[in-house]
């Protein structure tokens, strides 16, 4: 068993005001470190896969898509690991534990953590059967609770509730301090759970965000962002994204505070390496270029409809992108993808079936697609 790792060696108090009084108690004081804290932010596409390794400890936040298992398995091994002491699943989009499976399959694990949230998707079925037949359990995430990786200490700081509207709000929010350095990984959370984070008055600062839900408009708002006051922010995003992400409105939000962003759309696989004073990244930060806020009306989620409509209704002038002629849907890392039109419950094959406008039909896994939708009986999509 790997040193350093047990759960709960340390309560750390996660009220601002306590930690500042009894520095020499809490583990969230600067404390002096040894060697190194590596944050490994995989490029995994269109969703989050990150590793993080301190000494010989280690934890995998989220597995990225299906089509990622053996991307990540790979990654892992190349940095010569058999074990992981953490497993965190934020929350139960494929995107997020979609090879958390295959992982749990080829690794020793320690401890998995993810949250109550359940689906009723084969991914998320898949990964609970694995941890079944590895005689695993679920640990579900008490915000303020703490665990040492190595030297580091991780706090989990959400979800603060449940029942959401959107499960990117149940995303496990962990706080990984190392030394003077601090990384705050978020997962899909958005604007609801940030303001439930900033209301119980959480130390969120940290050096390095993990840019909520890939950079979309439902995630990082501005009273979040200066409370973390990051200087460098990390977003897991794929080039060319059918779902908008990242949106110009947040990364201006980071040009304008003069954060360099890093992103593994432009960058590839992006490391972050603390010593416990100063961090250094193995590439040079990406632009602050992002997609026009419309592409984003359309997020990975389909219970979105009333956000969905007011975005729209804020910006009924941006033209959509011409698209005259029947497009097939492209196969993605999600999978099988099928049509959605603007309004209707159906999903279809083909991008102008019957009367929908094909410039404002987007496309959706057909996973996302049938937790919402039923498959249009003219087009015949896949089932
Ligand atoms: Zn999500
Ligand atoms: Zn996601």
């Amino acid at each position: 068993m790997a040193t350093g790792c047990s759960t709960n060696e340390a309560k750390v108090k996660t009220d601002a005001k306590v930690a500042a009084v009894n520095t020499t108690k809490t583990e969230t004081s600067k404390v002096a470190v040894s060697g190194e804290l590596k944050v490994h932010y995989i490029n995994v596409g269109q969703a989050d896969s990150i590793l993080i390794q301190q000494g010989s400890s280690s934890m995998l936040i989220d597995a990225g898509n299906n089509a990622d298992s053996q991307t990540v398995k790979k990654y892992i091994t190349d940095q010569g690991i058999t074990n992981l002491d953490f497993l965190v699943g934020t929350h139960p989009h494929e995107d997020h534990i979609g090879g958390l499976d295959y992982v749990i399959n080829s690794f020793k694990i320690g401890k998995i953590y993810m949250p109550k949230a359940t689906s009723t998707t084969k991914t998320f079925t898949d990964v609970v059967n694995a941890i079944k037949s590895k005689g695993m359990k679920v640990s579900a995430p008490t915000p303020g609770e703490s665990f040492k990786l190595g030297e580091a200490t991780c706090t989990i700081l959400a979800p603060n509730g449940s029942g959401y509207k959107d499960t990117n709000n149940d995303s496990i929010v962990i706080k990984v301090t190392f030394g003077g350095n601090s990384f705050l990984f978020t997962g899909d959370a958005e604007d609801v759970s940030e303001n439930e984070m900033l209301a119980k008055g959480y130390d969120l600062k940290a050096d390095v965000l993990k840019v909520g839900h890939h950079g979309s408009n439902s995630s990082t708002t501005q009273k979040f962002l200066d409370a973390v006051n990051p200087k460098y922010a990390v977003i897991s995003v794929g080039k060319g994204n059918d779902y908008g992400h990242p949106v110009q409105s947040t990364m201006d939000k980071f040009k304008n505070k003069n954060i360099s962003v890093y992103r593994t759309d432009e960058n590839g696989t992006v490391i972050a390496t603390s010593n416990g004073k100063d961090i250094s990244f193995n590439v040079k930060p990406g632009s602050y270029n992002g997609a026009k806020e419309k592409v984003a009306a359309k997020t990975t989620t389909t219970t979105k409809s009333s956000n969905m409509n007011s975005v729209k209704a804020a910006t009924p002038k941006v033209a959509a992108p011409k698209v005259t002629q029947e497009v097939a849907p492209k196969q993605s890392n999600s999978g099988t993808m099928v049509w959605l039109s603007a309004t209707g419950s159906k999903y279809h094959s083909i991008n102008n079936c019957g009367k929908m406008n094909p410039n404002n039909a987007t496309q959706v896994t057909l996973e996302e697609a049938k937790k919402s939708y039923s498959p249009c009986s003219k087009c015949g999509p896949p089932q």
